[in-house]
């Protein structure tokens, strides 16, 4: 009896030593960082955060001394730490050489993107290498090929519908495991609405362009889950009835907006010459080069006439202003800054251009980080894993030198960024 007393007393005490061993043995523990709560939008000070394997493990405020054993002590005092950024609205999985634009996002924090088009088995190859390696780029949520009409806009990248083979298209993407259906500009409407009950019949969701031939309200209606851009909302700036209207309508329908304003500030600015000498400009692929190089030519040949000019700028204050009243009426945004769908657009840094935008029509830094790191978590029903910095989530997070909520252009001084638990930039 005495001695199985004794035998418990020290296997308990053996338990008790690897418990506490395996307690102090993190991958990676951050020392006295401010945290930025973004759902809050509060910032939590002389934090300590201990990663395991790909999760923060456990957070608790910093003590005067402690001992901790790590591989990696980051000194986190005067820094920020925040959830990695997700690029609402890029074109990645179009060419399959682009995932060497893997590690430029990484680089400049975001650790997530949806792909908004481009080529389905690119797609699930760029996944699979995401599975295998997550630390070799940012984890992707992706449509495939665009849903066009039966003359698509974008040939390569759009899959033709008509009421004859919608059904056969979507069978064939499910069955492929896309994530979501992209909808694009000139899908018909009996087309659209096949769209909308193959999507609640199979508990996925369509995103995309409002097409030409539906209203906003049709759109959102019909389960539309985003609006990308703003096509065929400017229409509703002019009648503030229609508006309001709308607001209530796409709240109940939980409709979401990607603005995309970068794409509208390019637009409006094309004439401009500092795009071709951005530094980033040079790091990009040949073939991307040439086909910016065609579009500026095309602008340069335009001679637009000082009124066009004068049009293009007060359309674009419009446009800041329409998507300024969509945010102070609750309509929740996602960013995304349309890389490869739009020219001038630079991988990952235009994210951040994206978010100095918004900040500059009055929403405040706070908001905007929400908008690119819980949203997303939201949109896509991953909370549990993504989006705020606390215990059990995914380590994806971004370490800043600066506060982004004093200058929201804080957030491109990154000091280093760790994706799935371990650290993908230098530091
Ligand atoms: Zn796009």
């Amino acid at each position: 009896m005495k001695l199985t007393k004794s035998l418990i007393l020290t296997l308990t005490l053996f338990k008790w030593i690897s418990c506490f061993s395996q307690s102090i043995s993190y991958d990676i523990v951050i020392k006295d960082i401010s945290v930025l709560d973004v759902r809050h939008s509060k910032i939590i000070r002389s934090q300590t955060i201990y990663i395991k394997d790909d999760r923060i493990a456990k957070i608790e405020k910093s003590k005067k001394y402690e001992k901790i054993l790590s591989d990696t002590i980051i000194e986190g005092n005067g820094k920020f730490i925040l959830p990695g950024f997700w690029d609402m609205h890029t074109h990645i999985c179009w060419k399959d050489n682009l995932n060497n634009l893997f590690p430029t996002l990484l680089g400049y924090g975001i650790t997530g993107v949806r792909d908004m088009g481009g080529d389905v088995n690119i797609l699930n190859k760029f996944k699979q290498q995401i599975k295998n390696n997550p630390q070799s780029g940012p984890i992707i949520f992706g449509a495939g090929p665009m849903l066009d009409g039966a003359e698509p806009i974008h040939r390569d990248f759009s899959a033709s519908l008509t009421q004859n083979n919608v059904q056969q298209v979507l069978d064939s993407l499910y069955s492929q495991k896309i994530d979501f259906l992209k909808v694009y500009s000139l899908l018909p409407k009996d087309v659209l609405n096949s769209i909308a009950t193959f999507a609640k019949e199979k508990k996925i969701s369509f995103a995309g362009h409002i097409s030409e031939y539906l209203t906003p309200e049709e759109a959102s209606a019909l389960g539309q889950k985003s609006f990308e851009h703003l096509n065929r909302l400017e229409e509703l700036q002019n009648d503030t009835d229609r508006f309001f209207t709308f607001i209530k309508l796409a709240k109940s329908n939980n409709t979401w907006l990607c603005p995309t304003l970068i794409i509208y500030k390019r637009k409006a600015e094309f004439a401009k010459n500092e795009f071709y000498t951005h530094p980033l400009y040079h790091d990009l692929d040949n073939d991307m080069k040439n086909e910016w190089e065609e579009i500026k030519k095309k602008w340069q040949n335009k001679n637009l006439t000082e009124e066009e000019v004068l049009y293009s700028q007060k359309r674009y204050e419009n446009q800041k202003k329409l998507v300024k009243s969509f945010y102070d009426n609750g309509i929740p945004l996602l960013l995304g800054a349309d890389f490869a769908g739009m020219q001038f657009i630079y991988p990952g840094y235009s994210l951040h251009e994206e978010m100095a935008l918004l900040n500059t029509i009055g929403i405040p830094p706070f908001e905007i980080l929400k908008m690119a790191t819980y949203n997303p978590a939201l949109f896509f029903g991953l909370t549990d894993l993504y989006g705020t910095v606390e215990e059990k989530k995914m380590a994806d997070l971004i370490i800043l030198n600066e506060n982004p909520i004093i200058d929201i252009k804080n957030t491109l001084n990154i000091y280093t960024v760790i994706k799935a638990g371990k650290i993908v930039k230098n530091i």
